[in-house]
């Protein structure tokens, strides 16, 4: 999810014209690069990252939070439903499970609890379709099924309210990940998007990621600071991701992940999973973007009527419209994370469901394969296409558990609280 601001969804366009296939040049069916990354797909599963269809539902108006009534066997208003996920040859999602971290007394555990309740739900009732997936062997065997595996992401650590025993219930849940932060600097990890207030992880954030290692949870970076990122790859024995950022070399957002922190990924053994949001492809989107995130707060600021403030940032969002996001910048991005850090520490994390813009060229899930077939014509080999895939992520999660069994018998879960790690170190 991008932000807070994107519950308030906009009509999204509707991309299954039928003439979408005649005007593409990526899309059409006799393009040889097209059907070399289709074939390869059909062997390897296609992994995605982040994709914020849960609260997609949630945010629905007409019904919210309605599993049943957001009916993926029919297209959707949305980027992800069933016909489209065929399309796009998704082997396995990883459903993201947002929870704002803006509103303070919302009660992030509470929605946290909805959110893995709506995603559950979701794949419960598609059974011929979907697979809860809890593991790398439920990823391989689900895909050899014909099922899309379904993984539960959590993006937030403000949903722990500081605590481990919730972060082993989140596990038993099915959470596979967690961003050790949204928006919002947490109690013990800065956020890339707000203040630094703790020089990257407190005591008790260090001990989140050794917990989420003794657990076998991925410790997912996207939406922390540097200085976070860089404290989590101290701590981490296991591999961790990046489940949507792109490259701060080629976009100087803040979200995206610089060539430092890129060029420890291999010693780790992580990876980026890079994402589609246009903002963080495009530089021309993110100086928009930044923008408009200053106009935001001091609008915020200084308008106190609610009604008034709505107004003001749609009067400076029409006036200033972002630039379109292309699927070539998208692919320079993995191209630049496989110069720097490899192409073994390389994914794909589209975030779609969670963002408002989409880069030409990649509409909705359908539109993976094309990307696919942009990097072969670049020279990507079948190898090196399949570990961008999927192939990256499964090793990344194998380690991670190889890591959890051990941790496991080396020591019991922590019992210890943020008020004794922080104020012993304050
Ligand atoms: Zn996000």
């Amino acid at each position: 999810m991008l932000r807070y601001v994107l519950a308030l969804f906009l009509p999204f366009t509707v991309y299954c014209s039928p003439f979408t296939l005649v005007v593409s040049a990526q899309s059409s069916p006799q393009d040889p690069a097209l059907a070399r990354v289709r074939k390869l797909l059909r062997t390897t599963p296609l992994i995605d990252g982040h994709n914020d269809l849960p609260w997609r539902i949630r945010a629905e108006v007409k019904p919210p939070r309605d599993v049943a009534a957001y009916d993926l066997r029919q297209t959707t208003s949305g980027h992800t439903d069933f016909p489209r996920l065929a399309q796009g040859q998704v082997g396995a999602q990883f459903w993201s499970v947002y929870v704002p971290g803006e509103i303070k007394d919302s009660g992030f555990a509470r929605v946290q609890l909805e959110q893995i309740d709506i995603a559950r739900q979701v794949i419960a009732r598609y059974p011929e379709r979907f697979a809860l997936a809890l593991s790398a062997a439920d990823i391989e065997r689900e895909f050899k099924q014909g099922r899309i595996a379904s993984l539960i992401g959590m993006e937030g650590g403000h949903v722990l309210e500081n605590s481990l025993g919730a972060l082993r219930m989140y596990y038993d849940l099915g959470a596979r990940y967690l961003t050790l932060t949204h928006n919002v600097t947490t109690d013990w990890a800065d956020a890339a998007l707000d203040s630094a207030r703790h020089a990257g992880l407190t005591p008790f954030g260090r001990e989140v990621v050794r917990e989420m290692n003794r657990l076998g949870m991925l410790v997912d970076l996207s939406h922390v600071s540097p200085a976070t990122m860089s404290a989590a790859l101290d701590v981490s024995e296991a591999p961790v991701i990046f489940s949507h950022s792109a490259a701060r070399a080629l976009v100087d957002h803040p979200r995206n992940v610089p060539d430092s922190i890129l060029q420890r990924l291999p010693a780790n053994g992580g990876i980026v999973m890079v994402t589609f949001v246009p903002a963080f492809v495009s530089q021309a989107a993110a100086e928009v973007d930044l923008r408009r995130m200053a106009n935001t707060k001091q609008v915020q600021q200084t308008v106190a009527d609610t009604a008034e403030r709505r107004r003001a940032l749609e009067a400076w969002d029409a006036a200033n419209p972002e630039p379109r996001a292309t699927l070539a910048q998208v692919a320079d991005h993995i191209e630049h994370v496989q110069r720097v850090a490899g192409v073994d520490h390389v994914g794909i994390g589209s975030d779609f469901d969670g963002i408002e813009r989409v880069p030409v060229g990649l509409e909705d899930v359908s539109h993976f394969p094309d990307l696919f077939a942009e990097l072969a014509r670049r020279g990507w080999s079948d190898e090196d296409l399949r570990k961008l895939a999927g192939r990256n992520l499964l090793r990344v999660l194998h380690g991670a558990e190889a890591v959890a069994s051990r941790l496991q018998r080396e020591r019991p879960p922590s019992t210890k609280s943020i008020d004794e790690l922080d104020r012993a170190a304050h």
